[in-house]
């Protein structure tokens, strides 16, 4: 399942509006996080694109640890940087950044750069990629993803064991 909140009660409400229209009904958790399987979150996502692209030309930073969280978000308030808080599944926070300060946002001995820094699949780099998620050993990403996810709808197999 896939999860999202975001922290600024504004941009959530943007969001709940918007899935609204959606053909089917979301999930929400206790603390208002919206929930959804895989396959719904390509429309959900691309609702909440709509709510990021409403608060500036943006790009992502990725925190999997909550110390990484408290130090970039610590980093952001002490300078006043604008920044929006998004809540994932599995304690993943996203922060939305405006891409124009995006030199001011890693004192970049503070943020190593994640483990693999290298798409698993494409062997890109994470720099150059708006999205990308590391798992253990292995990074992917958005563009792997978005090759994959194509790829299995095209699929009348839908999986492959091998
Ligand atoms: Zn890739």
């Amino acid at each position: 399942m896939r999860q999202l909140r975001f922290a600024n009660p504004e941009l959530q409400a943007r969001f709940l509006e918007g899935l609204a229209a959606l053909p089917f009904a979301v999930q929400r958790s206790a603390d208002g996080s919206v929930i959804c399987s895989e396959e719904e979150w390509d429309e959900v996502n691309t609702v909440a694109h709509r709510v990021r692209d409403g608060c500036f030309k943006w790009y992502f930073s990725l925190c999997h640890r909550p110390a990484d969280v408290e130090e970039l978000g610590e980093h952001l308030r002490s300078n006043g940087l604008r920044h929006e808080i998004e809540y994932h599944e599995d304690g993943l926070v996203i922060f939305l950044l405006p891409q124009a300060d995006r030199d001011k946002h890693i004192p970049s001995s503070d943020f190593p750069p994640p483990t693999p820094d290298t798409c698993s699949f494409c062997g890109s780099s994470y720099a150059e990629r708006q999205f990308f998620y590391t798992k253990d050993i292995a990074a992917i990403c958005d563009e792997c993803i978005r090759e994959f996810h194509a790829g299995i709808e095209s699929s009348e197999l839908g999986s492959r064991k091998d």
